[in-house]
Formats: C-alpha cells, sequence, structure tokens
C-alpha cells in the first residue's frame, strides 16, 4: 500500500456490534515489516503536554493540547502494550510531552513492565520532577532513564526550555544515579548558534560519570522547522570539535538497533553517542514503533502514516484484534523518512510523538 493511501480513516472503526474480522497475520511469530526489519521497540507518548516549552521542540505560541478523554486510559494503554508484546515487541520507553506529568505513572510502569514479553522499559524525561520519582518508578520497575539536558548554563537552560530550571534537572539526574536507573544517558540537541558552544562542556561530564552523553542533531518537525533550518550541527562536525580539545576519541562503534554512534574520550567513565538522524540516517536497522497519546501507531518519527488503535479498543476490540491491528501496522512501516528528498512530516510535532 502506498504510505499516502494510509491515514486514520482507512483504518476500520470498530463499534461493538460490527467488528470487522481482520485476523489475517500469523500471530505464532515476531512481526517483520515489509523490508524484514524486526519490530519490537514501542515508544509510547503518554501524554503531549510538557512543563517546559523547549525552542527547537514547540514553537511560542500556538500549541494545541489534546483534551484529557482523547488520551489512552491506563486500562488501554496496558492493552495495547500487551498486545503489542504478542506481536513480538520486546521493549517499551516511555515518553511525551512530559511523561512524568501523568498522573498514574508509576502505576503503568507497574503493570506494563508485569507483562508477559516485555523484557526492557525506560523514559525519557526532562528531570524535572525525578527527584520525587526516581525511588519510585525504579521500585515499580523501570530499568532506565534519559534525561534531556542541552546546556551546563542555569541561564541558557532558561532561555532555550523557555523558563526550566537547571538545578531541578540535575537533581533528578543525581537520584536516578543513585537509585540505580542505569546506564544514565543525557540526551543534548544540538543547535547551530544556540547551544553548539557547549558541547565539550557536556562532553567533559563524562570524565566524571560513568554516563553516555548523547548528541542529537536538530530534526525539522512540525512547528520547529524554521530551528531546525539552519541549526543542524552534523554529527562530523561535532566529532571533529570535540578531537580538537580532547584529542581523538575511541570508537566504540554502535550496540545493535541503537541509533546513536558510541565513542569515549581517552580514559572518560562514560561514553559520548552521536545520533546523525539528519546527515546519516539509520533507517536501515530501525526496530521502532510509536504510540501517540490519542492511540495512533505513527510509523515513522519523521512521516505521517499512522493506525488508529484507539477507535478500534473503544468500540470493543478485543485483545486479540489489537494485535492484530499491531501486526497491520508493522507490515507497512515505510522503509525510512524523506528529508533527503524535501518531504517533512506535517501532522504532529515532537512533543505528540516523544523524539
Ligand atoms: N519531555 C521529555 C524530554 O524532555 O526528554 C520527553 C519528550 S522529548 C520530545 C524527547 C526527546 O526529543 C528529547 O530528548 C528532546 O530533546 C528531543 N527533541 C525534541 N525536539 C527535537 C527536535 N526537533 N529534533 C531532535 N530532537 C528533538
Amino acid at each position: 500500500m502506498a504510505a499516502q493511501n494510509l491515514n486514520t480513516t482507512t483504518i476500520p472503526l470498530y463499534t461493538p456490534e460490527s467488528r470487522p474480522a481482520i485476523a489475517s497475520y500469523p500471530t505464532d511469530e515476531p512481526a517483520l515489516d515489509s523490508y524484514g526489519r524486526r519490530i519490537d521497540y514501542l515508544r509510547i507518548s503518554l501524554t503531549d503536554r510538557c512543563n517546559l516549552r523547549c525552542v527547537y521542540c514547540m514553537p511560542a505560541v500556538g500549541m494545541h493540547f489534546m483534551p484529557r478523554p482523547e488520551l489512552l486510559t491506563s486500562d488501554e494503554l496496558v492493552l495495547v502494550v500487551r498486545a503489542a508484546a504478542k506481536a513480538g515487541f520486546r521493549k517499551i520507553r516511555l515518553t511525551g510531552g512530559e511523561p512524568s506529568l501523568r498522573a498514574d505513572l508509576v502505576e503503568l510502569v507497574r503493570a506494563i513492565k508485569a507483562t508477559p514479553g516485555i523484557e526492557h522499559m525506560a523514559m525519557t524525561t526532562n528531570g524535572l520532577r525525578l527527584k520525587k520519582l526516581a525511588q519510585p518508578l525504579k521500585e515499580a520497575g523501570l530499568d532506565r532513564v534519559n534525561v534531556s539536558i542541552d546546556t551546563l548554563d542555569p541561564q541558557k537552560f532558561r532561555q532555550i526550555t523557555r523558563g526550566g530550571r537547571l538545578e531541578q534537572v540535575w537533581e533528578g539526574i543525581e537520584e536516578a544515579d543513585r537509585v540505580g536507573l542505569h546506564p544514565i544517558k543525557l540526551n543534548s540537541v544540538v543547535v547551530r548558534g544556540l547551544n553548539d558552544a557547549e558541547v565539550p562542556q557536556l562532553a567533559a561530564l563524562t570524565l566524571t560519570y560513568p554516563w553516555e552523553m548523547r548528541f542529537i542533531e536538530v530534526m525539522p518537525l512540525t512547528g520547529v522547522a524554521n530551528v531546525a533550518q539552519d541549526g543542524v550541527v552534523k554529527s562530523a562536525e561535532l566529532i571533529a570539535q570535540l578531537e580538537s580539545v580532547y584529542g581523538p576519541l575511541e570508537s566504540l562503534g554502535a550496540a545493535s538497533s541503537d541509533p546513536a554512534r558510541r565513542y569515549r574520550i581517552p580514559d572518560a567513565k562514560g561514553k559520548l553517542g552521536f545520533i546523525s538522524s539528519v546527515s546519516d540516517p539509520f533507517c536501515s536497522t530501525c526496530n521502532r514503533m510509536r504510540l501517540t497519546a490519542d492511540g495512533r501507531l505513527h510509523l515513522c518519527l519523521l512521516r505521517d502514516d499512522e493506525v488508529d488503535l484507539r477507535a478500534a479498543i473503544r468500540g470493543g476490540a478485543s485483545e486479540a484484534e489489537i494485535e492484530q491491528l499491531v501486526r497491520h501496522a508493522v507490515a507497512l512501516k515505510p522503509w525510512g523518512h524523506g528529508l533527503p528528498e524535501g518531504v517533512l512530516p506535517t501532522l504532529r510535532g515532537m512533543s505528540e510523538l516523544g523524539g
């Protein structure tokens, strides 16, 4: 099916009275997409709301957030996870918006981690609520966290996040470290003229801490395409910048299916990761799919294609039917994004998709 034919309206709308029979994918094997990729990693956006307004993520004005009844409830989310696990998904990441704003977060983590088949569970967060939540999340079964931190300068941090307190994030990172949400990974989106000069300082954290500091090329998502237009700093340029400060970096390669190419400053305790989504995409090893807070499977971060699970769930579909829809979505996953051809996503911003 051509990608542009797939939108939420082409997916059968379920009603309890008339449910189309869609069971046509074999259920005894993990789901492979039409390119033979094993898709086993689900990134779940728990909410599109956030307590920060990072300049590369959300526009300053004009944000509209989903009305609460549109968000999947805890029970609906757990149903999707059970169905996805049956389809072969093994790893879950909670993201947002800001996932820690979800009042039922700890209970959700416990329920998801207890789902047969789910082996690993992580969360991407801005860290503001981690000081309070790290311990209960660890106890509920969360394995590890990625915390976003784009600068070590409190004033610049306020500017980038439009009001955030760096100190609060730092306390969150320390608490996550203390309770063992390891390995701690820090995400930094690098934007030219905004925080690119601070990359050596951020990288220096790995001299002191056994953390992974990851530098991400800014992507042209809806609402912030103007920031990304002139702001991309290619990973190759960052590596050259760091080598001019620290000498040759030791290449550690990439862990399988991890988009980050990993390096180490000689004798550092931690690692560096470079995520080059724009200059060197990793579509061929993509193993992921995203679930939006309003219950759509979003098939590729930088394309608009989606499959609606919420309509099916609210129409009374069974777990087996949701598993079939998940397998259907995997089968329809596009090869990769179209940035080189100038194809940009239009439907959702990063705060709806979770990175
Ligand atoms: N609120 C959480 C946080 O701050 O990490 C989770 C959601 S946030 C959308 C997930 C990740 O996406 C963060 O690491 C963020 O820096 C990254 N991100 C946001 N906008 C981006 C963009 N335009 N390009 C690349 N990464 C982006």
